[in-house]
């Protein structure tokens, strides 16, 4: 790679460049189906002895975001929960780590079900609030995780607020990039020690594989001691997957900049609508956390959210809907329309859930690349039903 790249070139080639000894022109990298591999003689082996150690499809798809993501090393496991528990699960017995409320449901789960299990504690703070954040710091405090924009209401973490947070307190950040891609947003350029990804969302794009990925900045101990929950644990992405994943990251750039450009024209439409109380977007500037958004991300990305007025109202609006699939996830070239309280978030409990804003009228979309006036024609046709069947109060 020259140092005059792109990161849209990267996103392209970045895979296909490191390899191969036996140079076939292939365009695409090979999926090296192979458990194990063969030594060539009885003192010297080569790169890789064995899948779960080391394939090279995983190899190009690790080494491709850790460029993407101006990391060192990158590691790719068979979930992005996969890649989220292998991380924490770094930290020792008796380590507490400090966690976004407004956070994905099934790391919600991890860190309240199973991290205490290893003796690993908890607090949740608003990291839309620095000042709630570092309260919630212990002594026995060793990362500070992340996730921005988040689920499901689009809150913005500051980046680099909670980094210098974290590098006073002689802590980790670890931020989840789903939402942004390393497109949109590199926390590790703002500070951070590791991103995570589900890339079964934009990275892979065509919602046809569940994958996941983490990142160092370096090659540290943080790295290896990933490396050997990767390899110590098992949960790896096979080469099938990965190839898929490679795939979904070259057209990711032409994929996303569709799609946000396309939400944000939904989402400023959403807004005029009476039915729809308010809209979570962090490229309109009604939104609380839009400069912060603005000075660490180039994009507002391709996932809002809003509030219909009730249950009864969404249900018939989400019944209504002709092009969106309902569905959890995002991501796909696909529409996806959710309804977080019995999807991403049924695993919070209810109580919980309201206090995070989670309420009976609130839907999530993540745009595809659908035509935006069918999208907004289909919107329309939907709040009007919606609004016959159901009388607002
Ligand atoms: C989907 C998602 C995850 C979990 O990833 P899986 O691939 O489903 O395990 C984590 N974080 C965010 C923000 C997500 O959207």
């Amino acid at each position: 790679m020259t140092k005059h790249e792109n990161l849209e070139t990267t996103l392209v080639t970045g895979a296909v460049q490191h390899d191969y000894e036996a140079k076939s022109g292939a365009v695409n990298v090979p999926i090296y189906a192979s458990s194990t591999f063969d030594q060539e003689n009885f003192d010297s082996f080569g790169p890789y002895d064995y899948s779960r150690s080391g394939n090279p499809t995983r190899d190009a798809l690790e080494k491709l975001i850790a460029k993407l993501e101006n990391g060192t090393r990158g590691f790719a496991f068979a979930s992005g929960i996969g890649a989220i528990s292998a991380s924490l699960l770094t930290l020792n017995v008796g380590d507490h780590i400090v966690v976004t409320n407004e956070v994905y449901g099934g790391t919600y789960r991890f860190i309240t079900t199973l991290l205490p299990k290893y003796g690993i504690t908890h607090t949740f703070a608003d990291f839309t609030d620095l000042e709630a954040v570092e309260a919630a710091v212990q002594d026995n405090t060793v990362v500070l995780f992340a996730e921005t924009p988040a689920n499901p209401l689009l809150g913005v973490t500051d980046i680099r607020g909670v980094v210098a947070i974290a590098k006073k307190h002689g802590l980790k950040t670890f931020v989840d990039n789903t939402f942004m891609t390393p497109l949109y947003q590199k926390p590790l350029d703002l500070g951070a020690d590791v991103v995570l990804h589900s890339a079964t969302k934009f990275l892979g794009g065509h919602s046809e594989v569940i994958a996941g990925l983490a990142v160092t900045k370096k090659d540290d101990e943080l790295g290896k001691a990933i490396y050997a929950i990767q390899n110590g644990m098992g949960g790896i992405l096979g080469p099938h997957d990965c190839f898929s994943v490679i795939q979904g990251i070259k057209s990711l750039h032409a994929r996303l900049e569709m799609s946000s450009k396309n939400a944000l024209t939904i989402a400023e439409f959403l807004q005029q609508q009476e039915d729809v109380l308010e809209v979570f977007y962090p490229g309109l500037p009604t939104h609380p956390g839009y400069d912060i958004h603005q000075a660490q991300s180039t994009s507002a990305g391709a996932v809002l959210s809003f509030k219909l007025p009730n249950r009864d109202f969404t249900k018939v609006f989400v019944e209504s809907m002709q092009i969106p699939i309902f569905a959890v996830s995002l991501g796909g070239v696909e529409s996806i329309l959710s309804y977080p309280v019995t999807m991403s978030h049924a695993a919070i409990p209810q109580a919980e859930r309201e206090k995070r804003g989670i309420t009976d009228g609130l839907l999530r979309l993540s745009v595809g690349l659908e035509h935006v006036e069918d999208l907004i024609t289909d919107i329309t046709q939907a709040l009007e039903k919606a609004k016959t069947a159901v009388t607002v109060k």
